[in-house]
């Protein structure tokens, strides 16, 4: 195979990172004809994989060694840059490393810059969509990086999202995600709040959401969250709070970073960070709401 050729089925790919992403992405493209490794430093989201028919390995090396693509998803970038060191000195030449995760944008790019020096391939290509568009295969994905590299993985992209979209030079994947979690965030943090002066208002939460959905006021919360998880209070749509904190962190800081005056963005750096301190480590983010009832007492 030459560098420039088409990775496509059964080609051998290496998941690093099995949590709530890893293993719907890592299956997905199981479906798809590719012979995929998976591996994760925590035993029992190996074995979450393996139970969902992946093939496993007990080191980054076993893992990695034969892949012509290796995909990080992981919690954060730093997380990222730990296990590529580790994993690097074991790819194969001109192996390509895509990072999923979403991660620090200014150190995509340091790190890409490091790998393609040392003859190998870096894109950033972070999933918007969940837990339940991962599992479909329908996740949006933002790709940044060298546009030959990204033809050569077009047929892994296609196993897991449904709308992928090339965004630029390394990195700008990862800036786009983390932007698109801040105005996210802020939407979902003004349904919680107009839910909770709207019921203590009088007004029925189920028919505010009807009417928001039908009106100026609708967003990704008003159609996907506010009825099946924060009014029914299941919270259990698969996305932890400390990874929305984490994304509006980075996009915040690519605010100051860029001497951009956002003043939105740093006082939702403040009500997030401060929600993934006061509640348990495993909270959903959509229990934010929590959070903002204790605010009110
Ligand atoms: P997760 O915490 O469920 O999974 C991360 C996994 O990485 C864990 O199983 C952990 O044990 C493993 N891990 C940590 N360090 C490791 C290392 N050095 N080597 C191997 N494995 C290691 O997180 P997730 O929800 O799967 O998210 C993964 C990434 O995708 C994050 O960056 C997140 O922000 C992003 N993301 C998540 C969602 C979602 O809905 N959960 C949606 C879009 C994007």
């Amino acid at each position: 195979m030459t560098t420039t050729s088409a990775i496509v089925a059964p080609a051998a790919v290496a998941v690093i990172g099995l949590g709530n992403m890893g293993v719907p992405m890592g299956l997905r493209l199981i479906k798809a004809g590719f012979a995929v490794t998976g591996f994760d430093v925590v035993q029992t989201a190996r074995k979450n994989f393996a139970s969902a028919g992946g093939r496993i390995a007990n080191d980054v090396a076993a893992t990695v060694k034969s892949a012509e693509v290796v995909i990080t998803l992981l919690p954060n970038g730093e997380v990222v840059r730990k296990a590529v060191n580790e994993l690097r000195q074991h790819l194969k030449p001109a192996a390509i490393v895509v990072d999923m995760s979403s991660s620090d944008p200014i150190g995509t790019r340091a790190l890409g810059a490091e790998l393609i020096a040392s003859g190998h391939e870096f894109v950033d290509a972070p999933v918007s969509g969940g837990v339940r568009r991962a599992a479909d295969g329908t996740l949006a994905i933002m790709v940044g990086g060298d546009g030959a590299t990204i033809d050569r993985i077009a047929a892994l992209l296609g196993a897991m999202g449904t709308s992928i979209f090339r965004t630029g030079a390394l990195g700008s994947g990862h800036a786009m995600k983390a932007l698109n979690n801040y105005v996210s965030s802020a939407g979902l943090i003004a349904a919680v709040e107009a839910l909770l002066i709207g019921r203590k208002f009088g007004l029925d939460p189920a028919l505010m959401t009807d009417i928001l959905n039908a009106s100026s006021g609708r967003s990704n919360t008003t159609e996907l969250k506010l009825k099946q998880f924060i009014i029914s209070e299941t919270f259990a749509d698969g996305f932890p709070l400390r990874l929305m904190a984490k994304d509006v962190r980075t996009a915040d800081d690519m605010a100051h970073a860029l001497g951009i005056t956002a003043p939105l963005a740093d006082f939702c750096v403040q009500l997030w960070e401060a929600a993934a301190q006061a509640l348990d480590e495993r909270a959903n983010h959509t229990q934010v709401l929590r959070y903002m009832e204790r605010l009110g007492g």
